[in-house]
């Protein structure tokens, strides 16, 4: 077995970070190097999909949950609109092969997307 993902060793309490909500299969924590006034990570608590590509296919219903987690939390701290984000390949800069979104909100940067 290859060594726990980061965001593994989070949800298991050894590595501090809060998390800052769960559902049944999805949990959320603030980004340690926001890219945003709100930039917070959603993570199934499984490590077996490692993109969002893979979890589509494999588990359609954590990413709706992963979805439904992220509009809610958006709701409670950027008044709502949100930008989600799957990074896909080390390319498109992915680090963490655990997928996880990216919920960004609260006034994006320049030069993003849609600017
Ligand atoms: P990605 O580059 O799309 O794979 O996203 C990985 C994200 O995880 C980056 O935005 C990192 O800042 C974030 N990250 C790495 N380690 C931690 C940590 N200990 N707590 C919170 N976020 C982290």
């Amino acid at each position: 077995m290859s060594e726990p993902s980061i965001f593994t060793r989070i949800l298991r309490g050894e590595i501090p970070s809060e998390i800052i909500a769960e559902t049944e299969n999805v949990f959320a924590i603030r980004d340690i190097a926001p890219q945003a006034p709100v930039h917070l990570l959603v993570i199934p608590k499984t490590e077996q999909y490692r993109n969002v590509v893979e979890l589509a296919a494999g588990a359609p219903a954590i990413l709706a949950e992963m979805v439904a987690l992220a509009n809610t939390l958006a709701a409670e701290h950027t008044g709502g609109d949100f930008r989600l984000v799957f990074n896909t390949g080390a390319e498109a800069g992915q680090t963490v092969f655990h997928v996880h979104a990216h919920v960004l909100g609260g006034g994006l940067p320049e030069g993003t997307l849609g600017d």
